[in-house]
């Protein structure tokens, strides 16, 4: 069986030395949390370099974002090979940022998807509702959606053979976290919509997890592992909540 995941979104943190120091911190004490697999999602522009930090350890490098587009004049964008060729192994396809933020479209987070997969990158399906959207009772339906529209673009085993990252808008940033129960009861949904086929995709639960919080959500039975934000740039504390993982 595949070893839990616990990943670490840095955003639009920290310079090329903090990256790197940031990194080497992990490697020098990855042997504390070996049950798990770790997987970094450093600024594109730190990739290289984190890649040379990492290289030799059995933690993996993901990338925030990517195109969905193969090449070609779309100035300012980063392909998918172009990461594999950095090092890369993951990507994030619609965090919630890009959604909000950056107009990312449930169509253009499926063509993402496809896109990474057709590398050989693996795509973690970020997906979640906002505050309002909760309060009208719309969260299933709304993460429904999301994870449809990318089934219905690349076919129910290619989005079972990815991750998907449960991460309510709400509790992104926030300080705010999901419930156990509340963030177990998506979880479950999602393992009931992906069917027998979906019985070993890894589920990951992301928004505001901490090392105070990590122990009840990752007890929960359809919660695989932890996508982790503000928490994952001090490397004492990423590996506490990874340690909690087993
Ligand atoms: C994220 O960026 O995916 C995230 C979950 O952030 P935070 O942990 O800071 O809420």
């Amino acid at each position: 069986m595949a070893k839990p995941l616990i990943a670490g979104n840095w955003k639009m943190h920290g310079t090329a030395v903090e990256a790197a120091a940031l990194a080497r911190q992990l490697v020098e004490n990855e042997h504390s949390c070996a049950a798990v697999q770790l997987v970094i999602f450093p600024p594109i522009l730190h990739l290289g370099l984190v890649a040379l930090e990492l290289s030799g350890s059995s933690i993996a490098l993901g990338a925030q974002n990517m195109s969905e587009h193969e090449s070609g004049a779309f100035t300012g964008e980063v392909s998918a090979d172009m990461l594999k060729e950095a090092g890369c192994t993951y990507t994030l396809v619609g965090h919630s940022e890009r959604r909000t933020l950056f107009g990312e479209v449930d169509g253009t987070v499926a063509d993402k998807f496809e896109t990474a997969q057709r590398s050989g990158l693996v795509p973690i399906l970020c997906v979640g509702e906002t505050l309002q959207q909760r309060q009208q009772g719309l969260t299933l339906d709304v993460i429904a959606e999301q994870i449809n529209t990318v089934r219905e673009k690349v076919g129910l085993k290619n989005i079972c053979s990815g991750v998907v990252a449960y991460e309510p808008v709400w509790a992104i940033g926030t300080g705010e976290v999901a419930s156990p129960e509340q963030a177990q009861l998506v979880h479950r949904a999602i393992r009931e919509l992906l069917g027998s086929s979906g019985v070993s995709t890894s589920l990951l639960y992301g928004g505001s997890v901490k090392a105070s919080n990590a122990a009840e959500l990752f007890a929960q039975p359809d919660i695989d592992g932890g996508l982790v934000g503000g928490a994952s740039l001090e490397a004492d504390e990423f590996l506490k909540i990874a340690q909690l993982m087993t």
